[in-house]
């Protein structure tokens, strides 16, 4: 393959000073390198220069010129052409596209260290390398810039280290990095940047084969580690209070959701979103929630509430008292993870509830314990007997659809019937379901 053929050779695609392409030609014949050559291991491989500002001002503009162009001689001279690009990017910042086993990272940095100091500048120069392993899963989704980010993250990782001079952007340093994000500070900036988006869930009646609800799961988009899961940043969020901002977040992007849909004359069905516990505290909740609906114009069985068994543990009767009151606002409440804790029963027992979701432990079992199969039936009828809805989550197989559906009005959350979706993709499916099943029961204008 020759890829420089893809491009004309302009100038406005090369670097004028080293020859090599400019970032932007750069990004667009590694994409489609990438495409051609799917079945080769790739790496995106950003080299920097120690202090090249410096000597920039100490030196001549010359002399760092002639340090760029020797890199770049170099990397003309030892690049294969029909497997490898590179280009310079900003300043000193050379990128690499190179497959895994061309790249002999500590070869290249020897050798342009060799180079640089036979040019006798008296100054010590060095070569830092951050490099990411393209993840065949990013292929055609992450932007060749984002794949630069992430080689740039790792190169700044060593970058002044003597002993070190490239590090790899891989999921130990992306779990470092994850991890060094999680506090306050960085999630608040992460919110005002609007990272934080929401992931909707659609539930279902499988006995009438209607979409009767959806859940609002909140989703991080890093713009350079991508999607973090909420497995690993909810419970950083409750530990350090952040998720009394995050979740009135959520609530707020699923009250809008509602409102777009219905000024669109589309229908709607209600949205359930999750109230961590530390919400509890605040006593402006009800009112808090109450007047999010009245500023959307929505009415109170468009949002459901889902609390867990951690909230019941701290307060009960603050808790007795705001559910109550969401309740006599018209809210439904519905109590979330049933039986992964201890005071599920008297939880039940307590307070006022309007539905149960059966954790998904219960239905991961299924297949392998008789003992699960008696104990969801039997769940399902005390719901029945208490006059409460029931939803059983994390639903994946057939089996389990129909075991669940046998055994009364249920409804049901998960990936046999959907995912988790972006809210484009929720509002395609629930347009589609809606219609297909024309069913406007719903809608509301
Ligand atoms: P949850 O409230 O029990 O939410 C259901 C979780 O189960 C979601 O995980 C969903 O993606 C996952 N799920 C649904 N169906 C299936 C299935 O068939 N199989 C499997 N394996 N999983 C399924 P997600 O989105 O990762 O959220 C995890 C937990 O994080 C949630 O559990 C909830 O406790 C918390 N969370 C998510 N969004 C929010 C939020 O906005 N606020 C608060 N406070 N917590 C949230
Ligand atoms: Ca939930
Ligand atoms: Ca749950």
């Amino acid at each position: 393959m020759n890829f420089k053929e893809s491009l004309p050779d302009t100038d406005s695609h090369f670097d004028s000073l080293t020859g090599l392409y400019n970032s932007e030609a750069f990004y667009k014949e590694a994409t489609l390198l990438l495409k051609d050559c799917k079945d080769i291991n790739y790496n995106i491989v950003c080299l920097d220069i120690s202090c090249f500002k410096i000597v920039n001002d100490l030196f001549h503009m010359e002399t760092g010129d002639l340090i760029l162009k020797t890199t770049a001689d170099y990397f003309k001279a030892t690049l294969n052409p029909r497997t490898s690009i590179g280009c310079r990017a900003e300043a000193d910042h050379f990128i690499l596209c190179i497959p895994s086993d061309e790249l002999n990272i500590e070869k290249i940095i020897h050798d342009l260290d060799e180079r640089i100091q036979s040019l006798h500048i008296s100054h010590h120069i060095l070569f830092f390398a951050g490099i990411y392993p393209i993840d065949k899963r990013d292929l055609g989704k992450l932007p060749i810039s984002q794949m630069y980010d992430r080689s740039r993250l790792a190169l700044q990782r060593v970058k002044g280290s003597y002993q070190t001079r490239y590090a790899y952007y891989d999921s130990e340093m992306r779990d470092k990095m994850i991890d060094e994000l999680m506090e306050k500070k960085n999630l608040e900036l992460a919110l005002r940047e609007r990272q934080f988006t929401i992931f909707l869930q659609p539930i279902f009646n499988p006995r009438k084969n209607t979409v009767v609800s959806a859940e609002a799961l909140v989703r991080w988009i890093h713009p350079v580690h991508g999607m973090i899961s909420p497995g690993k940043f909810i419970p950083a969020c409750e530990d350090n209070g952040f998720i009394v901002q995050l979740d009135r977040f959520v609530w707020e992007e699923a009250c809008r959701l509602q409102r777009r849909r219905l000024d669109e004359g589309k229908p709607i069905v209600p949205i359930s979103v999750n109230l961590s516990r530390l919400n509890f505290y605040s006593n402006d909740l009800p009112e808090f929630l109450s007047s999010l609906v009245e500023k959307y114009k929505l009415e109170t069985w468009m949002l459901k509430l889902e609390v867990t068994e951690s909230a019941y543990t701290d307060n009960r009767l603050q808790l007795l008292d705001m559910l109550s009151t969401f309740r006599s606002l018209g809210f439904t409440v519905l109590m979330d993870d049933f039986g992964a804790g201890y005071s599920s029963l008297n939880m039940l027992k307590d307070m006022p509830l309007d539905t149960v979701k059966v954790d998904m432990a219960f239905i991961r079992e299924l297949e392998k314990s008789k003992r699960v199969a008696v104990i969801l039936k039997f769940v399902v009828e005390l719901a029945e007997e208490l006059k409460m809805g029931i939803v059983v989550e994390g639903v994946e197989t057939q089996f389990q659809r129909d075991y669940v559906a046998s055994l009364g009005e249920v409804a049901i959350q998960g990936y046999f019937f959907s995912r988790p979706l972006p809210i484009r993709d929720y509002e395609a499916f629930l347009d589609k379901f809606l219609l297909i099943k024309g069913d406007d029961s719903h809608a509301v204008n």
